[in-house]
């Protein structure tokens, strides 16, 4: 992963992987939501996959801006503007980065803190970020214990999905969910579904 030219595959796969378990996560945004997460998330990877060619002409803190700025503008929704700033954020920090483990880790933790910030929401509420916080301390480890590359993808994976479903048993405080309150229990978060989903293609892209 040297350069953009990383992203147009990238984002082809993911829009596959999100297409594939579209009624899944339809299904789980309908459960405890109002069930357009899906279509919002669809509608921004389509705006990306169109702005394939001008992505790989930019540097990684470029790309990641126009990423943001692009899912701020397209998405809709609460989880539109959260991501959209999550990737704004990461074009700002990969401007003092380089993109190796420890850089990674450090971007990704800028976007995940600002999600925090912009949702005023933390681990625990079920919501995305009880899959991208542990994924983010997964990287933090890995990149302290300077761990193999096949480690480090493994590790994503694994604290993705265990914390896409931790979401299952909890109340949600954030969000439409919240509105739910007992009811909400025994449904995934949508949005941890799919940051879930997102996060494991990006390994296997990586790997
Ligand atoms: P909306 O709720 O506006 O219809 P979406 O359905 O696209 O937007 O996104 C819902 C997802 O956004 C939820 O499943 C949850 O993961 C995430 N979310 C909602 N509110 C917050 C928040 N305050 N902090 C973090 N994530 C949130
Ligand atoms: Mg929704
Ligand atoms: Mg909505």
């Amino acid at each position: 992963m040297t350069d953009t030219t990383f992203l147009p595959p990238l984002i082809a796969a993911i829009q596959a992987e999100i297409l594939n378990n579209e009624e899944e996560i339809s299904a789980l945004d309908r459960a405890i939501g109002d069930g357009d997460h899906v279509t919002n998330l669809i509608r921004g990877l389509e705006a990306l996959s169109k702005l394939n060619d001008e992505l790989v002409q930019l540097d990684w803190s470029a790309a990641f801006m126009k990423i943001g700025m692009t899912l701020m503008s397209t998405m809709g929704g609460a989880s539109g503007s959260l991501l959209g700033s999550m990737f704004v954020s990461m074009g700002k920090e990969a401007k003092e980065q380089d993109i190796d483990l420890a850089g990674i880790t450090a971007i990704y933790a800028a976007g995940v803190e600002s999600i925090k910030a912009r949702g005023k929401a933390d681990i625990g509420e079920k919501t995305m970020l009880d899959t991208l916080i542990p994924v983010m301390q997964s990287l933090q480890s890995d990149a302290e214990q300077n761990s193999d590359k096949a480690t480090v993808l493994a590790n994503i994976k694994a604290a993705a999905t265990q914390g896409m479903q931790s979401t299952k048993d909890m109340l949600a405080t954030k969000g439409r969910a919240s509105f739910l309150g007992e009811r909400a229990r025994g449904h995934i978060d949508a949005g941890a579904r799919t940051s879930q989903l997102i996060l494991c293609v990006i390994a296997d892209q990586l790997s």
